[in-house]
């Protein structure tokens, strides 16, 4: 019987150490079944195939690996917008959120504004600026596997982000001087000798969406420097966080000749997100590479 399967699928997980192992096994089971919660409450009595018993045993022992539940189920919600994920891309998490709410504030009064989202995994920052602000967004990954997800996730979503295969580091030349009223970026921003101590979840998602070399920092450092210029004079740059990287990120901003820069924090009290706004003087300081 089904409530016989959550119950095992629920003792088995709690047993193995996972923290939220009521609300993982609902998840399991829903994903085994096609029912959700509420169904499931109704029909506990309901039976389950042996193919679906076999399949909830093997989903719930592969997350006893510490193997993500979203790689599991195969797909995440990001803002109410679902989004296929899995092992090459990084799980949309809400902390992102934060850095989303600054971009639609600065938004507010500009439909169809052009933006960038500069390495931009499963598209979450993306179809979110799209779907809550009627921006027009250009979302830049490298990663081929990362941009499968970015691929599919717009075409599932009917959405009209333009999805770009590229390296940000260098790429920014093929957009005009001028012509972006957004840029903002969730880069990989863990310090590297930080990455083999972070949580087992973690380490099975892709290296490439979290190592932001040495301090970290190195993603804001080269999009502070290249891309400043693509903005508009007045358009902003918005920016998620690393801990303790707010001061650091600030200060290339305003050497870079931004303005108005502000961070937010997410709901553990830690600045998660910066915004600032580049300065309309004609002579600012910006400078690119390429
Ligand atoms: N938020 C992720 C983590 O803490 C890191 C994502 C990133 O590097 N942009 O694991």
């Amino acid at each position: 019987m089904l409530k016989d399967a959550y119950r095992a699928c629920r003792e088995r997980l709690k047993a193995g150490g996972i923290e939220a192992a009521d609300f993982e096994a609902r998840c399991l089971l829903e994903h085994v079944t096609g029912m959700n919660r509420a169904a499931q409450l109704a029909h506990g009595e309901k039976a389950l195939s042996e193919a679906q018993k076999a399949l909830l045993i093997s989903l719930t022992e592969k997350r006893l690996t510490r193997y993500p539940l979203q790689y599991l189920l195969g797909s995440w919600e990001f803002m109410g917008i679902p989004l296929t994920v899995g092992e090459g891309v990084l799980i949309p998490r809400d902390d992102t959120e934060v850095c989303v709410s600054l971009c639609l504030d600065y938004l507010k009064q500009k439909p169809h504004a052009r933006a960038a989202d500069l390495c931009a995994g499963s598209g979450a920052i993306a179809l979110a600026l799209e779907k809550f602000a009627k921006a027009d967004v250009t979302a830049i990954e490298l990663s081929g596997k990362a941009f499968y997800f970015l691929e599919k996730n717009i075409a599932d979503n009917h959405s009209t982000v333009n999805a770009k295969k590229a390296d940000v580091l260098t790429c920014c030349g093929d957009f005009a001087d001028g012509s972006l009223d957004l840029l903002v970026s969730n880069p990989p921003y863990i310090p590297h000798r930080e990455l083999a101590g972070l949580q087992a979840e973690v380490r099975f998602e892709p290296e490439m969406a979290l190592d932001g070399g040495v301090d970290g920092l190195d993603f804001y450092r080269a999009i502070v420097r290249c891309w400043s210029k693509k903005l508009k004079p007045g358009g902003a740059m918005v920016f998620e966080l690393g801990e303790e990287q707010a001061g650091e990120v600030a200060a290339m901003m305003k050497a870079q000749g931004f303005s108005g820069i502000r961070t937010e924090q997410d709901f553990g009290g830690c600045e998660r997100a910066i915004i600032g706004q580049r300065d309309a003087a004609p002579n600012s300081r910006i400078e690119c590479l390429k």
